[in-house]
């Protein structure tokens, strides 16, 4: 099976190659040549998440000749209770431009700051596309709290002030090991799921 993720982020791209089966090949967009921005014009993860998908699968039909290509993107957010499930689908862009993590943080830290209502969750939205068009969805979740201040130093975007509700823990992504965040977190759930759907393809009988 060929298949095509929407993005060139090296560190999806190992999470995904580490979860799917062997044989399964897995390309990015330099892969196959799409050097185009890809759309996001909507206002939920769902619609972002299938308009990249669908402009990846278009791209594919056009451009390559082999038909039994799947094609999937993600889109992922933040949604904090006490902002109304903000920053949601602007989570990459929520302090503007350009995209800068810390700024996005300190925004967060500022609106929230002396107020107890700090839960908030991380959700991504996978779409794939199969050869004939049709749509699947899958989503991750994982809930959590935002701390009142910076922890950690590993991972990126909200790392740092996001601690996952999960067995008692305290700590931020950022404070967790690759491994640790890799196996609880919102992508990794989704693309679990993207994984099962697609192991049932590969294998109809398993
Ligand atoms: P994307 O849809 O995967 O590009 O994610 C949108 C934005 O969500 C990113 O630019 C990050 O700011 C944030 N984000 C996504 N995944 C994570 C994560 O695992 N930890 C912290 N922030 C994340």
């Amino acid at each position: 099976m060929t298949l095509v993720f929407a993005t060139n982020n090296e560190h999806k791209l190992s999470e995904v190659r580490a979860i799917l089966p062997e044989s399964v090949s897995l390309l990015s967009l330099n892969d196959i040549g799409c050097h185009h921005e890809l759309p996001e014009t909507g206002l939920t993860l769902e619609h972002n998440s299938q308009e990249k998908a669908e402009y990846v699968f278009k791209w594919v039909k056009k451009h390559i000749s082999n038909t039994d290509i799947y094609c999937f993107a993600d889109d992922t957010g933040m949604q904090i209770d006490a902002l109304n499930g903000e920053p949601g689908v602007y989570t990459a862009r929520y302090a503007g431009e350009p995209i800068d993590n810390n700024r996005n943080m300190d925004k967060v830290l500022r609106l929230l700051n002396g107020n107890t209502n700090r839960s908030a969750c991380f959700r991504t939205i996978i779409t794939l596309f199969t050869p004939n068009a049709t749509i699947q969805q899958f989503e991750g979740r994982i809930d959590g709290e935002i701390a009142t201040e910076k922890h950690g130093q590993r991972g990126f975007g909200y790392d740092q002030i996001f601690i996952p509700h999960i067995n008692n823990n305290s700590l931020t992504f950022a404070q967790m090991t690759e491994n640790e965040k890799n196996s609880i977190s919102h992508r990794a759930r989704a693309m679990k799921k993207l994984e099962e759907y697609l192991t049932t393809i590969i294998n109809p009988l398993v």
